[in-house]
């Protein structure tokens, strides 16, 4: 019999619906030896099986839950049947393109909660992110390779994450061979050179993929703001597929900007343009030098890292789709993005509509997107459905 994490009285709800993150401040006592990174069994107050996870005391994240059924053990066929269903999602959504890129695995999206497994052509980038997954690396890699036969699987990790869950992880190519230079990854009919060492996140934002060419349909002819272009993304779709006139892509980073610059390149693309600034004095110097734009593209990181931090956050937002709504022309477009988990699609909707009655523009919602579905939602955990993109006319 596994370990038992007994919760505390009346806390258990949230797991009898499924939630995947059993927090510290739920769990009443560990009964048996349990190591972190342990199979152990979640029950009731009561004693009542609810489902099986692993541990991991150094984090606020106390057990991660990957089944519910008291009968499925995690073994090597369980994380075997887990790879293979999110191989098989992204197979039938016609992701697996040799010199495409696609996230192979999403975390709780894909029932792997920890485990983000991207693919750039022939190399896998792995992101680690539970003690669970930390545990089993050696095996998971090696399934990677025998599933997906890659060239070669790098492992990375965010250091914010590492700390705040106690991770020892080696980063670097652990499977196979390491590329010799930049990988190169076509998408939605655009070249992107890749830095999967450096670059952020694990290269490239992918959950933009969708909504990239979703925004370019309506840039024809148009002058476009891309304002936190990272390597180029929005813009580039914008000029290759959306036929728009002219591009300025900003983003903060010198290193993304010269990436995006070289992937321009690539792409021979004309009339795009790169510029190294920081967004908030970008936007407000142009709007008071008489600037105007047919689209704006807002992508910002991350500004709630927590939900203490919502108000702030709505504020930026709030003042950064401000700037942005007051430098469109009359019926231009507004993509505006949030990828804070934080930040639900009603306080999103509802700071636009604070945008429109102060700047007394109309704003009419067009599209109303999230990630793209090689990221998928899971709807036991709200927290998966963190990126909202909202397309706009703003008259
Ligand atoms: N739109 C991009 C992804 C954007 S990710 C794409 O399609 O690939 C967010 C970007 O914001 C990062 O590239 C980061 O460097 C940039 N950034 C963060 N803070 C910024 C700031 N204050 N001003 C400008 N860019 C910023």
């Amino acid at each position: 019999m596994n370990p038992q994490v007994v919760l505390k009285p009346r806390k258990a709800r949230p797991f009898f619906g499924r939630h995947p993150w059993v927090l510290d401040s739920a769990v009443d006592r560990i009964e048996g030896d349990a190591a972190d990174g342990d199979v152990v069994d979640l029950v009731s107050d009561k004693g009542k099986f609810i489902a099986r996870g692993i541990l991991n005391t150094r984090s606020r994240i106390r057990v991660r839950l990957y089944t519910w059924r008291g009968d499925e053990t995690l073994d090597e066929a369980f994380w075997r049947r887990r790879l293979t269903a999110a191989l098989e999602l992204r197979r039938a959504l016609g992701y697996l393109d040799p010199q495409g890129a696609a996230r192979l695995v999403f975390s709780e999206g894909d029932n792997l909660s920890g485990l983000i497994v991207d693919r750039y052509a022939d190399y896998l980038v792995v992101q680690v992110s539970a003690a669970a997954m930390a545990a089993r690396l050696p095996l998971l890699l090696s399934m990677l390779g025998e599933l997906v036969q890659p060239r070669g699987i790098l492992v990375r990790s965010d250091p914010a994450v590492r700390n705040a869950e106690g991770l020892q992880i080696d980063e670097g190519f652990a499977w196979g061979e390491g590329p010799d230079g930049p990988v190169i990854v076509t998408d939605g009919g655009v070249r992107y050179q890749v830095d999967l060492v450096q670059g952020q996140k694990t290269g490239l934002y992918l959950d933009q993929r969708e909504n990239r060419r979703a925004a370019a349909r309506y840039f024809r002819d148009r002058t476009v703001l891309d304002v936190f272009c990272y390597t180029g993304g929005f813009s580039l779709t914008a000029s290759a597929l959306g036929k728009a006139a002219r591009v300025l892509g900003i983003d903060s980073s010198r290193r993304a900007i010269a990436l995006a610059q070289r992937n321009a390149a690539l792409n021979g693309v004309a009339h795009v343009e790169f510029e190294t600034a920081e967004a908030f004095e970008a936007l407000e110097t142009r709007l008071y030098a008489g600037q105007t734009f047919g689209g704006v593209v807002l992508d910002p990181p991350k500004f709630a890292g927590s939900r203490r931090g919502l108000t702030e956050a709505l504020r930026a937002y709030h003042w950064l789709n401000r700037l942005a709504v007051e430098l469109l022309e009359p019926g231009g477009i507004l993509v505006t993005c949030s990828c804070s988990g934080h930040v639900s699609r009603e306080d999103f909707l509802a700071m636009l509509l604070g945008v429109a009655q102060q700047t007394g523009r109309d704003l009419h919602v067009l599209e109303q997107r999230g990630a793209a579905p090689d990221h998928p939602v899971m709807v036991t955990c709200p927290e998966s459905d963190y990126l909202k993109c909202i397309i706009c006319r703003v008259i």
